[in-house]
């Protein structure tokens, strides 16, 4: 019977390793699809979890999640877009009205700023609109291509992969990509899925990532992606079972509260 200090060590070492996978990119194409399709019935129902009505709102939503989790973010926002509804109105807000809202979320002066600076470069460059290209959101200050992508894909409806600490993770554990650089990363899964689903299946890894597939500690025995994942037995120590097991449902307070705490190490 192994130790806990023996699990821990195993653990550490499966996170430093990558899995083998197909050399072809057809059979490295099939595996993600079957991968994919497994996601699609374990998280039929995932969505962005950010509250907005608008691109404006989630642009700024997005920006304001950095180091903290949606559901702070969400807890503020409702009262900042009732009081700045557009980028004009919050270009024109007092800095102290705004670090007051977001104090909750801290690093509450950063954020203001950010919030000021984005609005202005929309009212200045953009005529109050949020551009709905890559190319020209990513000159909107604090917005980098993980952003952006959020905003095409659940805005605009224009496909986008967002390499978030949870997708780069997973798809490191999957054998989709080896890079750790988001944008080296992107391009790899862009390479393995169709377009129209990687808004889509981005929710559905940031779901299994929170919930299952932890960065310290995955819950490999019990996962819904076991039989297909090429890092289990790097976890695990022994062959996946043929057929998955059934999602930890009776570990999911624990769950709950290690992805919130990875959320607020990791993001950024
Ligand atoms: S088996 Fe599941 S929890 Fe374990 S590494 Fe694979 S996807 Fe993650």
């Amino acid at each position: 019977m192994s130790s806990p200090q023996n699990n821990s060590k195993k653990t550490k070492a499966a996170q430093a390793r990558l899995p083998r996978r197909p050399r072809s990119l057809a059979a490295r194409r099939e595996q993600a699809r079957a991968i994919t399709d497994r996601l699609a019935l374990l998280y039929p129902d995932a969505h962005c979890a950010l509250l907005f009505r608008n691109p404006f709102q989630l642009l700024v939503a997005t920006v304001l999640s950095a180091q903290t989790t949606d559901v702070r973010v969400n807890s503020v926002t409702p009262e900042l877009f009732r009081r700045y509804p557009d980028p004009e109105a919050m270009a024109g807000a007092a800095r102290e009205d705004l670090e007051e809202i977001l104090h909750p979320l801290g690093f509450f002066r950063a954020k203001a700023k950010s919030c000021h600076g984005l609005a202005a470069a929309l009212c200045d460059r953009f005529g109050g609109e949020v551009p709905a290209s890559l190319e020209e959101l990513v000159t909107l200050p604090g917005v980098g291509r993980k952003t952006a992508n959020v905003v095409l894909g659940n805005s605009f409806g224009i496909p986008g992969i967002t390499v978030d600490t949870h997708v780069g993770r997973l798809s490191r554990r999957w054998g989709w990509t080896r890079q750790a650089d988001p944008v080296k990363a992107e391009r790899d899964i862009a390479a393995l899925l169709p377009p129209e689903i990687w808004t889509q299946t981005c929710h559905r890894i940031i779901d299994h990532g929170r919930k299952v597939c932890h960065s310290r500690k995955p819950a490999c025995i019990g996962c819904g992606l076991a039989d297909l994942c090429p890092s289990y037995e790097l976890f695990v120590g022994v062959p996946a079972p043929a057929l998955p097991g059934p999602m930890p449902g009776a570990s999911m307070q624990e769950t709950e509260e290690t992805s919130k705490k990875e959320t607020q190490e990791s993001r950024g």
